[in-house]
């Protein structure tokens, strides 16, 4: 066991996101892109699964399990039990020790919120843990740039938070964060589907529609999709079609939230940085950005350019993994294991 830790760890970057956990290896690229999902056993507390195994148990688990996405509603329940698989599954399961590990956190964490995380790092086997705020790894990911003075605009659409913040020299200078991402699209579809085709659908099922054929912003040409679900009158199967305009109606609200918050923090902004997102435009991370049309929507209702960052999926965690080679771009926190860790790396009792 002690010995593992003369071995020159891999470095980590990690973004456990509310829909997607990434893990990026220094040197690597990105070895980890699975659900942040975890089935777990109700009786006996004891964990299925977690990532993949356990996305394909959602809606299907026999009573005593349940799949659940645990960090959707921002409660970091089960953080510790998926930090731990994420980080053995970029491992490759071998008796690997972890020198850095950056993890990405919400703007706005609390410091009660970092320290659980960055103890929960260290548990987990990190030597040394540093935190970043996701929409500073959003941004360094979409190759703004965040070191110079100039100003830029980040909106991270995530599956179950959007944040939006303006940077400048390597800080976040305003920012908001909104309890609404794709998850609520999905879940407007839901409600949608069910009024007017009295057709119950699952969350997956709308998830899978969307991404078929949704849409912010009429389409030159109409897509169409199957859903299945249980008829609300018959309670039996039933297919219907639905089409991007019907999910654009379906979605509107939410999105017009979204919508809502960009425009509030752009009047926060201080003129100057104003003035250089103005010029420079706004950047979409995150898998939200991957909507049909909403950067048209957003240019519209904003008046300035928006641009969807080159692997809104992957900009947080590639951002992440850049700045384990850049440290001073990290936040001011970098902890390190408690001392014993320390005595046994160098081989003292
Ligand atoms: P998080 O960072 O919270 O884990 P992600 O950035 O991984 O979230 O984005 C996940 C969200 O993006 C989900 O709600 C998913 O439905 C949505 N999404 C992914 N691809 C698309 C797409 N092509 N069109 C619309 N939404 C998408
Ligand atoms: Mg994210």
């Amino acid at each position: 066991m002690a010995q593992r830790h003369f071995q020159r760890g891999r470095e980590l970057a990690i973004d456990l996101g509310t829909a997607n956990t990434l893990v990026f290896v220094r040197g690597e690229g990105i070895a980890v892109f699975e659900p942040s999902v975890v089935a777990i056993d109700e009786v006996t507390g004891r964990v299925h699964a977690v990532g993949e195994d356990a996305r394909r148990m959602i809606g299907r688990t026999p009573a005593s399990i349940r799949a659940i996405r645990p960090l959707r509603h921002g409660v970091i329940a089960d953080f510790d039990v998926m930090l731990r698989y994420f980080i053995r599954r970029a491992g490759g399961g071998g008796g690997l020790s972890y020198s850095h590990v950056v993890l990405c956190v919400p703007s706005g964490t609390t410091d009660v919120e970092r320290n659980a995380v960055e103890e929960a790092t260290l548990a987990a086997g990190a030597r040394r843990v540093s935190l970043i705020e996701e929409p500073m790894a959003a941004a360094i990911g979409a190759g703004l740039p965040v070191g110079e003075a100039q100003g830029t605009m980040v909106v991270d659409i995530g599956g179950g938070t959007t944040e939006v913040a303006v940077l400048a020299l390597g800080g976040i200078v305003v920012w908001e964060s909104i309890r609404v991402g794709g998850y609520e699209l999905d879940d407007a579809l839901v409600r949608h589907v069910d009024a007017n085709a009295r057709l119950l659908i699952g969350p997956e099922t709308a998830e899978a529609a969307k991404i078929a054929c949704g849409a912010a912003w009429p389409l030159p040409e109409t897509l169409e999709t199957q859903v299945a679900g249980r008829d609300r009158i018959t309670g039996l199967l039933r297919r219907s079609t639905i089409d991007s305009n019907e999910v654009r109606a379906a979605i509107a609200q939410p999105i017009e939230t979204i919508v809502d918050a960009v425009k509030r923090t752009l009047e926060s902004t201080p003129p100057e940085l104003a003035a250089d997102v103005g010029s420079h435009g706004i950047t979409l991370a995150g898998g939200g950005a991957l909507l049909r049309g909403l950067d048209r929507l957003l240019s519209s209702e904003t008046g300035l350019p928006v641009i969807v960052a080159d692997s809104p999926l992957e900009c947080v965690v590639l951002g992440a993994g850049s700045s384990l080679e850049e440290s001073e771009l990290l936040g001011r926190s970098s902890k390190k294991r408690p001392p014993f860790g320390r005595r046994r790396r160098r081989g003292r009792r």
